[in-house]
């Protein structure tokens, strides 16, 4: 559906004639998004027009303008799924693109204070500078520091030493569905970025509650992470091309290490006793398929998958990395760690001690930097299911109904034989909580194969329902319509709140609700 002419003229007023566009080839490049459950890489709705504005005064300007003339929006940062694109006909999109600066690294109260399009390797190195370091989600350091801070999940493998996104954020700035602009936390009262909660209002849980608002709430311009001590150089030399490229030279202190267990509850024994201890810089319970995707070449993943290899070698594994301060601490964590393997029966796999391992591993745990490779490679199509953050043993209990459903559809033959299995399990909190995401990869060009995840997607989330797993991540945003229907009432009627905060926040339904909810 295009947009009127004299709307589109004051949007253009707003950004400049180079900044907004209506070119069907340029809305076409941004219905392309292979991350989404359906046949085909193309989004089944266009944007009438994609605008980029350049500041807070260019979204409260253009909110503004959608809010007088019934024009609906949805904000995107570096565009990383299906949820970032409109849901319905006739709606803008934002592309925040040209909001990419850092605004202030705060070395002594350890924060950075960002725009929507810094990536979080564009942070992690300045951050690295400064002996600081960030959380970077498991999609990648290609992703928005502040869309996962603010809209939507924020779990990665770092996060047992460097928390979850939502729980990073600092001082924000909103700019509501309305077009007013909110500060929370101690900016909202003048005092800076430093905190969350206050002095000033805080509306953290209504901001993002769990998993964020998928657009549905407005533009967050400006917001303020927590930043780490980092122990490294500071700055990362790297030896070799990509995708193959490595550090130069070890990090000091830093070890990675790859554990079996004999079963499902001794993994999960291990997990809750290292969280316990209070050591480590990363965990990511790896399937073996995840393992042998993130060491080879396509060619080679096939070659060394049906060697058994992997399978039989990695059944139930776990990547830990410890990253001391001091040649006291690293010894004083690997002691433990040997204690916990003794305890548990954990096996240290051969594979972890090659210098391959050591060198790849070490490079894609700083920076996170080997997921695409994973997902995408073998089949060109990906999904994930499950995922709801819990306890420890609801994850194991996960990975049980997750593998038992997607065997299913691997001898049906509609989605990839990854072992069934094909799982990561993260932990945060001391252990206290952690998740599991089931991973699928299938071919989205190929009709019977992409109707199949579909299926094993719907029927995933009717497990979660059935077997009380919790609510997927995803699912729940990309059914749209209509999607908190089943969730609601087995969830404590949470959707109702959602519906009430979106009619309170934005009573003309101008942001996007497709991905979190219509008022009522
Ligand atoms: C292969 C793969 C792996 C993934 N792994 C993870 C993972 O491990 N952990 C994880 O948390 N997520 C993961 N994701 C999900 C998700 O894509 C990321 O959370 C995402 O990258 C977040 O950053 P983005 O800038 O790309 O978000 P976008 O795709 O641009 O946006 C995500 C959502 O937030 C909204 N949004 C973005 N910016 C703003 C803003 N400034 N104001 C208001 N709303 C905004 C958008 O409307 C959209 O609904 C993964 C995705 C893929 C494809």
């Amino acid at each position: 559906m295009a947009l009127r002419g004299d709307i589109y003229r004051l949007f253009e007023s707003v950004v400049g004639p180079e900044n907004i566009s209506d070119d069907p080839a340029v809305l076409r490049s941004y219905m392309y998004q292979p991350f989404g459950a359906k046949e085909g890489v193309w989004a089944d709705i266009s944007p009438a027009a994609v605008i980029m504005p350049s500041s807070t005064e260019e979204v409260v300007a253009i909110a503004k303008i959608c809010n007088r003339y019934g024009i609906v929006f949805k904000a995107m940062s570096t565009g990383w799924g299906m949820h970032n694109l409109p849901g319905v006909e006739g709606a803008v999109s934002l592309d925040l693109r040209r909001m990419n600066r850092i605004l202030e690294i705060d070395e002594k109260n350890m924060y950075a204070v960002v725009e929507p399009h810094v990536i979080c390797m564009q942070l992690q190195v300045e951050a690295m500078k400064k002996g600081l370091n960030c959380h970077i989600i498991g999609a990648g350091s290609n992703t928005s520091v502040l869309a996962s801070a603010t809209s939507v999940v924020g779990y990665g493998p770092d996060g047992l030493s460097m928390g979850f996104s939502g729980r990073n954020l600092l001082g924000v700035e909103w700019v509501l569905p309305t077009g007013d602009v909110l500060k929370l936390g101690s900016l909202g009262a003048d005092s800076g970025w430093f905190c969350g909660d206050g002095p000033g209002p805080s509306l953290r849980g209504i901001m993002r509650g769990w998993e964020g608002a998928w657009g549905g709430l407005g533009v967050f311009t400006k917001g303020a992470v927590k930043l780490f001590h980092w122990n490294g150089p500071t700055e990362l030399e790297m030896k070799r091309t990509p995708p193959n490229y490595v550090l130069k030279e070890p990090l000091r202190f830093f070890k990675v290490s790859l554990f079996s267990f004999s079963t499902i509850e001794k993994l999960a024994e291990a997990a809750l006793k290292l969280g316990e201890a209070e050591i480590g810089y990363f965990i990511s319970r790896l399937s073996p398929s995840f393992v042998g995707l993130q060491l080879a070449s396509g060619a080679n993943y096939v070659a060394t998958w049906n060697t058994g290899m992997l399978q039989q070698m990695l059944k139930y594994a776990f990547l830990f990395v410890i990253f001391a301060n001091s040649e006291r601490e690293f010894e004083y964590q690997q002691k433990l760690l040997a204690q916990i393997l003794e305890e548990t029966d954990g096996q240290t796999s051969p594979i972890s001690e090659t210098k391959e391992m050591q060198e790849q591993t070490s490079t894609a745990v700083i920076k996170v930097d080997a997921v695409v490779r994973s997902c995408f490679r073998t089949t060109g199509g990906f999904n994930t299911s499950f995922g709801s953050m819990d306890t420890v043993d609801l994850a194991m209990n996960q990975i049980k109904a997750g593998t038992e459903l997607k065997d299913k559809y691997i001898n049906k033959g509609v989605i990839m034989d990854d072992g069934g299995d094909n799982s990561a399990t993260l932990a945060f909190d001391q252990g206290h909580l952690a998740y599991t995401e089931m991973l699928i990869m299938y071919d989205h060009h190929d009709r019977d194969s992409a109707e199949g995840a579909c299926q094993y997607l719907a029927e995933s989330n009717q497990a979660c329902l059935d077997k009380k797993l919790g609510p997927p991540i995803f699912q729940i945003s990309q059914i749209g319509k209509g999607k908190h229907g089943a969730f609601g009432p087995a969830c404590f009627n949470y959707d109702s709140w959602l519906r009430k905060i979106k009619g309170e926040f934005d009573p003309n339904n101008t942001s996007d609700p497709t991905a979190y909810a219509s008022p009522e």
